[in-house]
């Protein structure tokens, strides 16, 4: 079974957190104000929320990887 999972170009994030805001499910905030990613899979519904994430991410910086083998939806 394969699915998606964030990715973060660390070189490119400035802490917007828009991301967070978009999808506060999967992202939330470290104490320096950067993101801070769930594990595993993005589960089939959030998958709209992610790509919004990604498309409103200032920077560019947020991306949406293929996953590969069995794994369990964050938050399942
Ligand atoms: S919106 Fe983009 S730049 Fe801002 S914290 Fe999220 S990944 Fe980083």
């Amino acid at each position: 079974m394969s699915g998606y999972r964030f990715e973060v170009d660390w070189a490119r994030c400035t802490g917007h957190l828009v991301c967070a805001e978009l999808v506060p499910e999967l992202i939330t905030r470290d104490d320096w104000g950067y993101p801070v990613i769930a594990d595993g899979p993005i589960p089939g519904h959030l998958l709209a929320h992610a790509r919004r994430a990604k498309g409103g991410c200032p920077a560019l910086a947020l991306h949406l990887a293929r996953t590969r083998g069995r794994h369990r939806p964050a938050g399942a």
